[in-house]
């Protein structure tokens, strides 16, 4: 029987979306079914506290999007994607009123951190000069690296855990505080094996690009895929929830914008059962809560940078900031969480009513854990910016349960498709050479459980779909 389709993509968040654009343009025939009522996955934009107010239901700041080396191969500003770009990437507010600023200038960042200015430099510039080599071996699969001087080098400075490098590297308290905000990005104990990666990576990522995000919000950039990907020919089907492969199209192939435990609970797939039992080892990483807020006015961050940076980290002293990312892999809840703020209506009118703002924040918490912590990431926000709390119009949380409701990727409320550590960061889901494709030739995955990871960049997806290109090739 001549099968309607040669790609069936279940799951349309950004990584099925880039290898579902990616075949189609090749002239594939290719379908998206996806569980929720809208497009997405965790980089949905929707009005959850009062009308006219926007919020980041998922992602919010984009260096990972803005960066993608699949991404800048569509002409995604033809279809309505603006990036915006606030004066500052992020910053860092301390606990005495001052705050660094970490500025797309790579010089200027370093001058504020006095005796740490040339240790800085030393541990940043020469990446930064050299991302774009960089770029083609961190955001592809493991293999041997193309520059393979420069991985060593970058390797020796991003497989130690981030609290090895803040100590090796800077003197001040305040320059490792800085460096730790964008660490813990990571989700890992600070103390981990390759949790300075992401703090490299991210701040890297900041003087090279900039941290954008979509005017509009995150949704700009699914509206954007998707209208390429119909234009060329592409389907959507939404509220498709799929439990069985036997019950979709015939498809010569399929591509998982699934995670691990997804994939196990799929009927027919046909995968032997030595794949299954590698992916039942796969592990999960901590959850968020989630937080957004509907505001009468921007927040009043004491410091002047905070004020002008699109993200705001905060975390007032090192041991804290430690101490919150350990907890959330000891299945305790910290009452001073490290908190990853953004504030996109500071540079974006378009996403409150006229003289109103939103902002987005969560903090990291034990997988699966239930507990409502918002009194304290909002007193973490009014530590830097007194008032913060009386201009609170409406909130609206998201706990790890209320997140994988959401979105059934969110397993326990780990954002990144599963733990991101020494064992899993460059092996997702198992050890294999191409860790798309599967023991079945037809199944490939692309969601974040693979290379390279959590992020909207669609890296993954589009690995996936070079993947199953090979296969349908033949
Ligand atoms: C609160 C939050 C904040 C984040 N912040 C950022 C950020 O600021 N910047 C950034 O770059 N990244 C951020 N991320 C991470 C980023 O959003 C994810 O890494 C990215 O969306 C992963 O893309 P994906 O396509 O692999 O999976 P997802 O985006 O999770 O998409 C998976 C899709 O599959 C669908 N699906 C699941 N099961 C089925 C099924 N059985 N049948 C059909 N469809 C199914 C889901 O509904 C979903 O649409 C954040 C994520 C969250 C949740």
């Amino acid at each position: 029987m001549k099968e309607e389709y040669d790609v069936i993509i279940i799951g349309s968040g950004p990584n099925g979306l880039a290898a579902a654009t990616y075949l189609q343009k090749q002239g594939y025939r290719t379908a998206i079914f996806e569980q929720a009522d809208k497009p997405g996955g965790a980089a949905r934009t929707e009005e959850t506290t009062l009308p006219g107010f926007k919020h980041d239901l998922g992602s919010a700041v984009h260096p990972l999007g803005f960066a993608s080396p699949y991404f800048k191969t569509l002409p995604l500003e033809d279809y309505g994607l603006k990036w915006i770009h606030p004066e500052i990437p992020f910053a860092h507010p301390f606990e005495d009123g001052s705050a660094f600023g970490c500025y797309k200038d790579i010089h200027k960042t370093a001058a504020q951190l006095g005796e740490d200015k040339q240790n800085y430099l030393d541990l940043l510039l020469k990446f930064v000069e050299e991302w774009l080599e960089l770029e083609e071996d961190l955001l592809a699969p493991l293999r041997i690296p193309q520059n393979l001087e420069m991985m060593f080098r970058f390797g020796l400075k991003a497989l130690p855990s981030a609290k090895f490098i803040a100590e090796r590297s800077f003197k001040e308290e305040r320059s490792k505080i800085f460096f730790y905000g964008a660490a813990a990005h990571s989700t890992l104990p600070l103390s981990k094996l390759v949790s300075s990666s992401f703090g490299l990576v991210l701040t890297i990522l900041a003087h090279r690009h900039g941290w954008p995000f979509p005017q509009g919000g995150a949704v700009k950039i699914v509206d954007a895929l998707l209208a390429y990907y119909t234009e060329h020919g592409g389907k959507l089907f939404l509220n498709q929830p799929v439990t069985d492969l036997e019950k979709l199209p015939q498809s010569r192939s399929f591509i998982l914008d699934l995670t691990p435990k997804q994939i196990l609970e799929l009927k027919n797939t046909n995968l032997s059962e030595t794949y299954r039992n590698r992916l039942k080892k796969y592990d999960y990483g901590a959850g968020i809560f989630k937080m957004d807020w509907a505001l009468n006015n921007p927040i009043p961050f004491t410091n002047e940078l905070c004020r002008k940076a699109g993200t705001v980290h905060l975390g007032y002293s090192k041991q804290s900031i430690e101490d919150s990312e350990a907890a959330a892999h000891e299945n305790r809840i910290c009452e001073e969480p490290y908190v990853l703020l953004a504030q996109p209506t500071v540079f974006d009118s378009s996403r409150a009513p006229e003289g109103k703002h939103v902002a987005w924040a969560y903090c990291h918490v034990p997988n699966g854990n239930t507990e409502d912590v918002s009194p304290y990431i909002e007193e973490q926000i009014e530590r830097a910016a007194p008032g913060f709390k009386k201009s609170i119009i409406a909130r609206s949380t998201m706990r790890t349960d209320e997140l994988q409701a959401l979105n059934p990727n969110l397993i326990g409320g780990d954002i990144n498709g599963g733990k991101q550590d020494i064992t899993q960061l460059f092996t997702r889901p198992i050890a294999s050479l191409d860790p798309y494709a599967t023991s079945n030739p037809k199944i490939f995955i692309g969601s974040s459980s693979t290379p390279p990871g959590g992020g909207v960049h669609g890296m993954c997806g589009y690995h996936a779909a070079k993947s199953a290109e090979r296969f349908l090739k033949k």
